[in-house]
């Protein structure tokens, strides 16, 4: 292992492979990806892989329409012919029931539009043409979005560090970030950040990148800075649990996925593959004091309730069978929205966790804009709505649903 690079980067899961193939796209800065387990063995192995536009905080909109055009032509967008998002291009339902949400959703259709997203309100017989095992009876409003759709996000990851290996990145895996490195910043009392220690030893680097997700606040007390300081990310992390049902005929893997904000856990579902539905959950989750202490056991009230749910939705599901579940964890801030930025205070660190339950759509244009800031240019779209500091300056980027991942 070399002793020196210009970036090394901790955490290998989307949002870190993503910043270092842009880094090394863009630049011919050395770059080091560290991940404490294999790349991809965090969140982000989990997830739904969900790609939609419809959000009320208009740079969530800018980044994810920016993205899914990444998606759409991954092998195109990284150059390699080898790679794969495996994108779905399915549609993307989102019902509201009759009250606020309704006009909401009306309001957030044609904003976004006015940021070019391809979304409009559409009537029952209209989504029932595009998705005939959905019952619309309790439905006040629905959105319609044809781009979208979902992808694989292990080959994803996997895509953008084949290319930023190819791009000269060195990617260590089983190879924890034990510490920052902290020293004092010019002779003062205050520190910076000047490299990482990892079990095969100290790498300096000019900029360190925290891309752990849900164990930044691990990172932080292991690296000895202050409870304060530990404190100051505002993030939680809860457990989130995604079930898989089967019924009496396959779910095709061409149906759009449907956001349902008509029930209070603000349940998503979509195609899976062998003919199953996988449903999952918008809402807080299960508070969680440690990532690596997550119950593996989906609560049977939780499988009744969304069992019920999909069949009130779906009536093809009523008595459907649960073929399989599993767990990942949110790094929920806030307001729902990531943090992206210079940490405060420590200088030689740059923060980017927090995705709340919905980074991964956002994980393209996110590594092209946190690289391109990272290398002193202007990002293609401004990161500074998600600086660390809006937590303590009250500027936070609420969505128009209250707390969930459609923020
Ligand atoms: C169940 C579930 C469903 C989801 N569904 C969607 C969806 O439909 N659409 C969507 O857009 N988003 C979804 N998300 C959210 C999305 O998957 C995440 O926001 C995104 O994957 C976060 O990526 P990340 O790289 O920040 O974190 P992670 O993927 O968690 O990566 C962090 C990495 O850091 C590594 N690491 C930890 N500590 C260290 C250390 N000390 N040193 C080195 N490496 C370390 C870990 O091994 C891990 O690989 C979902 C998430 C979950 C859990």
């Amino acid at each position: 292992m070399r002793r020196g690079y210009d970036f090394a980067i901790a955490g290998g899961g989307v949002i870190g492979a993503s910043i270092a193939f842009h880094l090394a796209e863009l630049s011919d800065a050395s770059v080091a990806l560290f991940d404490r387990g294999k790349v991809c063995s965090g969140g982000t192995r989990r997830s739904c892989a969900i790609i939609r536009s419809h959000y009320s905080v208009a740079s969530n909109t800018a980044l994810t329409l920016r993205s899914l055009d990444v998606f759409r032509g991954f092998r195109e967008a990284l150059g390699e012919d080898d790679v794969a998002s495996g994108f779905v291009n399915s549609g993307y339902l989102i019902l509201a029931g009759p009250g606020a949400f309704a006009d909401r959703l009306a309001d957030n259709l044609a904003r976004q539009r006015g940021l070019g997203a391809d979304t409009s309100p559409i009537d029952p017989a209209e989504a029932r043409e595009l998705h005939p095992w959905l019952d619309l009876g309790d439905v006040a409003a629905i959105g319609w979005e044809p781009a979208s759709g979902y992808a694989d996000p292990v080959t994803t990851t996997l895509g953008y560090v084949t290319a930023a290996r190819r791009r000269g990145v060195a990617v260590f895996e089983h190879a924890p970030v034990e510490r920052l490195r902290l020293a004092p910043d010019g002779g003062t009392s205050a520190s910076r950040v000047t490299g990482v220690t990892t079990p095969g030893g100290t790498v300096e680097a000019r900029c360190v990148v925290s891309a752990v997700g849900p164990w930044t606040r691990g990172l932080y007390a292991h690296s000895g800075l202050s409870d304060a300081a530990v404190e100051a990310l505002r993030l939680q992390v809860t457990r989130h649990v995604v079930l898989t049902f089967g019924g009496a005929s396959p779910y095709g893997p061409e149906l759009p996925i449907v956001k349902d904000l008509t029930v209070d856990n603000k349940m998503y579902f979509r195609p899976a593959a062998r003919g199953v539905v996988l449903v999952g959950t918008g809402d807080f989750g299960d508070p969680l004091e440690d990532p690596d202490r997550m119950n593996a056991v989906a609560p049977r009230d939780l499988v009744s309730l969304q069992r019920a749910q999909i069949a009130a939705r779906m009536p093809a599901f009523e008595g459907a069978r649960l073929t399989d579940s599993w767990m990942g964890p949110y790094d929920i801030t806030p307001d729902w929205n990531p943090v992206l930025g210079p940490a405060p205070g420590l200088p030689g660190l740059y923060l980017a966790y927090g995705f709340s339950g919905h980074g991964f759509k956002l994980a393209p244009a996110v590594g092209r804009c946190v690289a391109q800031s990272l290398l002193g240019e202007a990002p293609d779209i401004d990161l500074a709505p998600y600086r660390p500091q809006r937590f303590r300056e009250e500027a936070l980027l609420l969505g128009a649903y209250g707390g969930g991942s459609i923020s």
